[in-house]
C-alpha cells in the first residue's frame, strides 16, 4: 500500500480544549502523542466560548461542589449520570487553579482572587439564593484557555498534524480501534496514523441546524466516525437551543449578559421571564428561557416589524460594566447589528448551540457499550472527551459554563487513564490491510468530483451545498424547540431522502478548490447520519424532558423514560440503558419537579 504511515502511543483527534488538555497530560508523561486537527488548533470552536467555566471556588458567593452537583443534576432534568457529575463538580476548583497556573489570564476581583459571575441554574444550598460560580476571562474565556493550552503543548513537544482531515477510524476484526485514516488538506496526501490508544475529541454538531452559534467546522465528524465503527450514539434527541442568539443571524450573546444583570423584554416592554421563572427570572435554565421566548413570539408579543424576536436589555448596566466585562459582546453587536448595547437593547432569538448527546463514555472518558446483561463495558484503548462525548454530565440540558469545565476535566481524566493503560499495553497491534478499505472507499467516492449512477431516480444536478442547506432547514423545521409526532415522522423521511440524494450529488469541479469541496461532502455525510440519529431518537421519546419538548407529551415521564437512548447506524436501531443514579460518595438526588 502506497500510503504514508506513522505510529504513536496515542492519537488525539481534535485540538479543542478537550483534545489539548488530554494531549498535554500525555506529552508531559513522555508518551508520544499525535494531535490531528482539520483547522489550526487555536481556531477550534473552544476559542469562541465567551461567558466562562463553572467551579465552586466561592470567591463571590458562598459555594461548594455539592451545591454545584445538585444544580447540574437538576439542570440535566435528572437524565445526567450522577457519578460522572460528582466527579466533574469535585474536580472543578482544582481544574481552574491548574489552568491558572498554566497561564490562563482569568479576570480578577479587587482582592486579587478569580472573578466569578452568576450564570443560569446556579444556586446556593441546594436550590436557594443565586450563586456566582462562573470563572471568566472577560467575555473571551475560551480564547484564553485554548491559547494557553496550545502554548503548553508546544512546550511539552506534542506532535501536531495541523489542517489534516480525519476520515474514519481503523479497526481490526475484533473491534479494536487501531488509528485513523486522514489526509493533508493542502496536498490531499493520505496518511495512516496508528496508535495504541485513540481519543476522539472532535467537538459538537451545531451545523445540523440552519441558525446556530457554532463554527462552520462543527459538523460532528467524530460522532459519525464512531457510528460507522459500530458504536452507538447516546441521547441524540437532546440538542440545546441557546436563548440569546442574534436574531436572524445566530451569533451568540453570552448568558453572561444576563449574569451581569441584563434581562429580556417583549414588545410590551414587559420583563416576561418573571412569569415563567418567578424566583430566578432571566437566569433560569436555557431550555426554560428558550421555550419562554418561543411562546412570547407565538402569542404575538414578539418585537420588530414581523414580531419575530425579543429584546435583550443591558443599557441599564452602564458603559463601564459593558466595556469591562462584555467587550466582545459589544463588538459583535456593533459589527453585525450596528447597535451599541450601551445605548439600545439587542434583538435575540433561540439558536442551536450545543450537542448534549454523543459517544457514550464513563468518568474515565473510556467509550462504553452495552453488554447483554444490562450492564456496559469499556472498549479497550478507545476514549472520547468534550462535546462529542456523553459522560453524561449534561443529561437533557446543559448548564451554561459546564462545558468548558467538562472538556478540561474529562480531557485530563482521559490523559490519566491512557497513561495507565499504556503501562500494560506496550505494543502496537498489527493493522490488517482490509481495515483501511472502507475508509478508502468512502474517500474514493468523492475523488472524481461527481458520482456516476445510472439507475437513479434522483436529480443528478443537486449539489452538496444545496443538500446541506436542505438538511439544516429540515432539522430546524422538523426538530426545533417544540416537537410533535407527525412532524418528527416527516422529518425522519426528509432526512432519509437527503441521505439517498447525497449518494448522487456532485461537488464542485473547480480543481483549485477540490480538497475543500471534498471535505464539505465528507462533512455532510457525517451531518446527515447525525440528523437521522437526532430525529429518530426524538420521535421515539414520548415525553418532555430538558431540551426535548414534545407538544403531544408535555410532562416528564420518569417511570417510562428516565433512561438514555442509544442509536445505532445499522437499521437505525434504538435501545435504552438506565441512568447511573448512584453518585460516587454522596446520596442520590432523586427526581423532583423542576422549577426555577
Ligand atoms: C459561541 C459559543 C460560545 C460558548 N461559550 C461557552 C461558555 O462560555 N462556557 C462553556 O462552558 N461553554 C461554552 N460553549 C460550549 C463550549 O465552548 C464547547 O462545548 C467546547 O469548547 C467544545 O470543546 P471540544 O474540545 O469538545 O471541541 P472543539 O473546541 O469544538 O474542537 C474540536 C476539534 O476537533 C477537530 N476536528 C473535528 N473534526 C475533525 C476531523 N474530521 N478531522 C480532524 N480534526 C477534526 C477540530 O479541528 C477541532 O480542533 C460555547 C460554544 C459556542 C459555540
Amino acid at each position: 500500500m502506497n500510503i504514508a504511515q506513522r505510529k504513536f502511543d496515542t492519537l488525539v483527534i481534535g485540538a479543542g480544549g478537550a483534545g489539548l488538555r488530554a494531549a498535554l497530560q500525555l506529552s508531559q508523561a513522555d508518551a508520544t502523542v499525535a494531535v490531528v486537527s482539520k483547522v489550526f488548533p487555536t481556531r477550534s470552536h473552544t476559542v469562541a466560548a465567551q461567558g466562562g467555566m463553572n467551579a465552586a471556588l466561592g470567591n463571590v458567593t458562598d459555594d461548594n461542589w455539592h451545591w454545584h452537583m445538585y444544580d447540574t443534576v437538576k439542570g440535566s432534568d435528572y437524565l445526567g449520570d450522577q457519578d460522572a457529575i460528582e466527579y466533574m463538580c469535585r474536580a472543578a476548583p482544582n481544574t481552574v487553579v491548574e489552568l491558572e497556573h498554566f497561564g490562563v489570564p482569568f479576570s480578577r476581583l479587587e482582592n486579587g482572587s478569580i472573578y466569578q459571575r452568576p450564570f443560569g441554574g446556579q444556586s446556593q444550598n441546594f436550590g436557594g439564593e443565586q450563586a456566582a460560580r462562573t470563572c471568566a476571562a472577560a467575555d473571551r474565556t475560551g480564547h484564553a484557555m485554548l491559547h494557553t493550552l496550545y502554548q503548553q503543548n508546544i512546550n511539552a513537544k506534542t506532535h501536531f498534524f495541523d489542517e489534516f482531515f480525519a476520515v474514519d477510524l481503523l479497526k481490526n476484526k475484533r473491534g479494536d480501534i487501531l488509528g485513523v485514516l486522514a489526509f493533508d488538506i493542502e496536498s490531499g496526501e493520505k496518511i495512516i496514523i496508528e496508535a495504541k490508544t485513540t481519543l476522539i475529541a472532535t467537538g459538537g454538531a451545531g451545523q445540523l441546524f440552519r441558525t446556530n452559534t457554532n463554527a462552520s467546522i462543527n459538523t460532528g465528524d467524530g460522532l459519525a466516525m464512531a457510528l460507522r465503527a459500530g458504536m452507538p450514539l447516546q441521547d441524540m434527541e437532546f440538542f440545546q437551543f441557546h436563548p440569546t442568539g442574534v436574531a436572524g443571524k445566530g451569533m451568540l450573546i453570552t448568558e453572561g449578559v444576563r449574569g451581569e444583570g441584563g434581562y429580556l423584554i417583549n414588545a410590551e416592554g414587559e420583563r416576561f421571564m418573571e412569569r415563567y421563572a418567578p424566583h430566578v427570572k432571566d437566569l433560569a435554565s436555557r431550555d426554560v428561557v428558550s421555550r419562554a421566548i418561543a411562546i412570547e413570539i407565538r402569542e404575538g408579543r414578539g418585537c420588530g416589524p414581523n414580531k419575530d424576536y425579543v429584546l435583550l436589555k443591558m443599557n441599564h448596566l452602564g458603559a463601564e460594566v459593558i466595556k469591562k466585562r462584555l467587550p466582545g459582546i459589544r463588538d459583535t453587536c456593533i459589527t453585525f447589528l450596528g447597535i451599541d448595547p450601551i445605548d439600545q437593547p439587542v434583538p435575540v432569538f433561540p439558536t442551536a448551540h450545543y450537542t448534549m448527546g454523543g459517544i457514550p463514555t464513563n468518568k474515565n472518558a473510556q467509550v462504553v457499550v452495552p453488554i447483554g446483561t444490562g450492564g456496559e463495558e469499556a472498549i479497550p484503548g478507545l476514549y472520547a472527551a468534550g462535546e462529542c462525548a456523553c459522560a453524561s454530565v449534561h443529561g437533557a440540558n446543559r448548564l451554561g459554563g459546564n462545558s468548558l469545565l467538562d472538556i478540561v476535566v474529562f480531557g485530563r481524566a482521559a490523559g490519566k487513564h491512557i497513561i495507565d493503560y499504556l503501562k500494560t499495553h506496550r505494543q502496537h497491534q498489527a493493522l490488517p490491510d482490509e481495515s483501511i478499505e472502507p475508509a478508502l472507499q468512502r474517500l474514493a467516492h468523492w475523488e472524481t468530483g461527481a458520482s456516476e449512477h445510472e439507475s437513479s431516480d434522483y436529480d443528478k444536478n443537486v449539489s452538496v451545498a444545496q443538500l446541506k442547506n436542505r438538511l439544516q432547514q429540515v432539522m430546524e423545521e422538523y426538530c426545533g424547540v417544540f416537537r410533535t409526532e407527525d412532524v418528527l415522522a416527516d422529518g425522519v423521511k426528509a432526512v432519509q431522502d437527503i441521505k439517498e440524494q447525497l449518494k448522487y450529488a456532485h461537488i464542485s469541479d473547480h480543481s483549485s478548490i477540490f480538497n475543500t469541496a471534498r471535505i464539505e461532502a465528507l462533512e455532510l455525510e457525517n451531518l446527515v447520519e447525525l440528523g437521522l440519529a437526532t430525529v429518530t431518537s426524538a420521535l421515539a421519546r414520548q415525553e418532555s424532558r430538558g431540551a426535548h419538548s414534545r407538544v403531544d407529551y408535555q410532562q416528564r415521564d420518569d417511570e417510562r423514560w428516565m433512561k438514555h437512548s442509544l442509536y445505532y447506524l445499522q437499521d437505525n436501531r434504538l435501545c435504552y440503558k438506565p441512568v447511573r443514579t448512584k453518585p460516587m460518595t454522596v446520596d442520590t438526588f432523586p427526581p423532583k419537579e423542576r422549577v426555577y
